[in-house]
C-alpha cells in the first residue's frame, strides 16, 4: 500500500498574499488533488512582531478566492510551540542534540579569533561532547550535533540531487535560552506532524532543506519528498518585485481576472504538460506531476494572463459569469451591477472580453439606463439624416418578430432602399442603442433589449430632433 499524500501550504502571515505563495498553493493543492490526498494549511506565524491577524485573513480569503480548499483545520506553529520544545528534548536524550553554555559574547571571540586565523567562521561549540556533569548552572541554548563528515544530499524532485558539504554546516540552534523553538525545528515538527508526505515550495527554501533533513534524520523520521520550485520572475527576468506591478493576489481579483483563468495561468508559470496552454481545472488536476516543474525560472507574462482570461470567460457559463462580476464589484466598490440586467446580456459579451470589468463595459447598454445618454462619438452618429432613418425603420420594427433573421431581413431591406451600406444604418442604431460606437452587434443588442426597451430607446432618439 502507498502512503496518502498530504502536501501543505505555509504561508507567514505578515502581508499580502503573494503571487509566488499563490502558486505553491496551487501546485500543491493539484498534486494532493490528483493523488486523492490531502492539502492541508499551516499559519507560520511564530514571528509574533510581524504576524498579524489581518494577514492571516488576507491569505485565508486570497485562498478561498482562487478555489484552492484545504482539509482540516489550519494549524498555528505558534500554538505548537510546547511540542516543539517537546522533541528538542527528545533530541537532547537520544543524543542528537546538546545543551549550549556559550555565550554571544563567547561566540563572537571564537568568530573574531578565526577571522584572524583565516579559519572557518562557522561555529563550533565546546559543549558538543562535553560530560553533563560538567554542565554550569546557566542559559542554554539546545543545538543539533550536526554530522561534521559526509554530506547530506537532497534528493529534489525538481533540482535533482542537490549536496552539502556536512563540514559548511553548524550546529544549528533548535531551542532558545527563553525555551522558545527556533523556524528550523518548528518546520520540521509540524510537518512530521502534519503527516507531509511532500514539501512542494520555493526553492529559496532550498538550504533550509539540507538542515531540515539532519533535523528529520536525527529523529529518525522519515524526510519528505523535496520538490523545490524555481521562483517567479518579473518579465525582464529579474526576481519579482513590486517594481514589476501587481505582486498580490487580491490586485490581480481587483483587475478583474477570474479566479479559473489565475488558476490556469499560474499553473503554467514554472509547470507545463506538453504544449497546453489553456486547460481547465479538470485536466489541470488530472495531469499534475511534478516532472513537469522546470529548473528555469518562470517569467511574468500580464498579456498571456489576459489572452488566458479571454479564453475562459468565452468558456464560462452566464451565470458563473455574473457571480464573478459580482464578486468583483464587491471586492474593488466599482457600482453593483443589476443580475437581471446583465445576465441576459453576458452570452453576447463574454467573446470579446478578457476581464470581468471588460464584461460590465461591453454589457453597457443593458445596464444603462433609458433616456440613454451618447458619449460624443455615438452624438456624431445620431445627425440629423440618421435620425430621420432611424424613424423611418420605427414602424418596420413594431411589425417584425424578433428575431435575429427578421431584425436583419429588415434592416438590411432599409438600407438597400435608400442605397446605404449596412454600416451606415448600424452606426446611429449602435448610438441610438448604446449611447456608444463601440458595442457588440446592434442584433444582439436589439434582441436582448427586446422590442418595447428598442423601440423606446429610438423613440428617444427621434423626439429629441425635436
Ligand atoms: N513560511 C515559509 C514562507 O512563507 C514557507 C516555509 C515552507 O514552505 O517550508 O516562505
Amino acid at each position: 500500500m502507498t502512503t496518502p499524500v498530504v502536501t501543505r501550504i505555509a504561508p507567514s502571515p505578515t502581508g499580502t498574499m503573494h503571487i509566488g505563495t499563490a502558486r505553491t498553493a496551487l501546485f500543491n493543492w493539484l498534486f494532493a488533488r490528483r493523488h486523492g490526498g490531502q492539502f492541508l494549511l499551516r499559519i507560520e506565524d511564530t514571528d509574533r512582531a510581524r504576524s498579524t491577524p489581518e494577514a492571516t485573513e488576507t491569505i485565508l480569503k486570497g485562498l478561498e478566492w482562487l478555489g484552492l480548499d484545504h482539509d482540516g483545520t489550519p494549524v498555528s506553529q505558534f500554538a505548537q510551540a510546547a511540542r516543539h520544545a517537546e522533541v528538542a528534548q527528545a533530541m537532547l536524550a537520544n543524543g542528537t542534540a546538546y545543551k549550549c553554555f556559550s555565550t554571544q559574547a563567547e561566540i563572537e571571540a571564537f568568530r573574531e579569533e578565526a577571522r584572524a586565523a583565516g579559519t572557518s567562521t562557522l561555529f563550533r561549540s565546546p559543549w558538543r561532547d562535553a560530560d553533563p556533569a560538567t554542565h554550569p548552572d546557566a542559559p542554554f541554548v539546545i543545538r543539533l550535533k550536526a554530522p561534521r563528515a559526509g554530506e547530506t544530499v537532497i534528493a529534489d524532485a525538481v533540482q535533482g540531487d542537490v549536496t552539502f558539504r556536512n563540514d559548511q554546516l553548524d550546529d544549528m540552534v533548535l531551542l532558545r535560552s527563553d525555551g522558545t523553538p527556533t523556524y528550523m525545528l518548528a518546520v520540521v515538527v509540524d510537518d512530521h506532524d502534519m503527516g507531509i508526505t511532500h514539501v512542494i515550495r520555493g526553492d529559496d527554501h532550498l538550504n533550509n532543506a539540507a538542515r531540515q533533513a539532519q533535523i528529520f534524520d536525527a529523529m529518525g523520521w522519515a524526510q519528505p519528498v523535496w520538490a523545490h520550485i524555481p521562483l517567479i520572475h518579473g518579465a525582464d527576468g529579474k526576481k519579482l518585485s513590486k517594481r514589476h506591478g501587481a505582486t498580490g493576489v487580491e490586485e490581480y481579483a481587483a483587475m478583474g481576472f477570474p479566479a479559473r483563468a489565475l488558476r490556469n495561468y499560474l499553473a503554467r508559470l514554472g509547470w507545463a504538460h506538453g504544449d497546453a496552454e489553456y486547460f481547465t481545472d479538470a485536466e489541470a488536476r488530472a495531469w499534475f506531476d511534478l516532472e513537469g516543474i522546470g529548473r528555469a525560472p518562470a517569467r511574468l507574462d500580464l498579456k498571456k494572463l489576459e489572452n488566458l482570461s479571454g479564453q475562459h470567460l468565452s468558456a464560462m457559463e452566464d451565470a458563473e459569469i455574473l457571480a464573478a462580476v459580482q464578486d468583483w464589484t464587491a471586492r474593488t466598490g466599482a457600482p453593483a451591477v443589476e443580475a437581471d440586467r446583465l445576465l441576459p446580456a453576458i452570452g453576447i459579451v463574454k467573446e470579446a472580453s478578457r476581464t470581468l470589468p471588460q464584461i460590465v463595459e461591453r454589457a453597457h447598454f443593458a445596464l444603462t439606463d433609458r433616456p440613454v445618454t451618447p458619449d460624443e462619438k455615438a452624438a456624431k452618429a445620431l445627425d440629423t439624416v440618421s435620425r430621420g432613418i432611424l424613424k423611418e425603420l420605427t414602424p418596420h420594427l413594431q411589425t417584425a418578430s424578433w428575431t435575429r433573421d427578421v431584425l436583419e431581413g429588415v434592416v438590411g431591406d432599409l438600407a438597400g432602399s435608400k442605397g446605404l451600406g449596412l454600416g451606415k444604418l448600424a452606426a446611429p442604431l449602435r448610438a441610438a442603442l448604446a449611447g456608444r460606437t463601440a458595442t457588440p452587434s446592434v442584433f444582439d443588442m436589439m434582441l436582448v433589449l427586446g422590442r418595447d426597451e428598442t423601440l423606446a430607446r429610438l423613440d428617444d432618439v427621434a423626439r429629441d430632433d425635436g
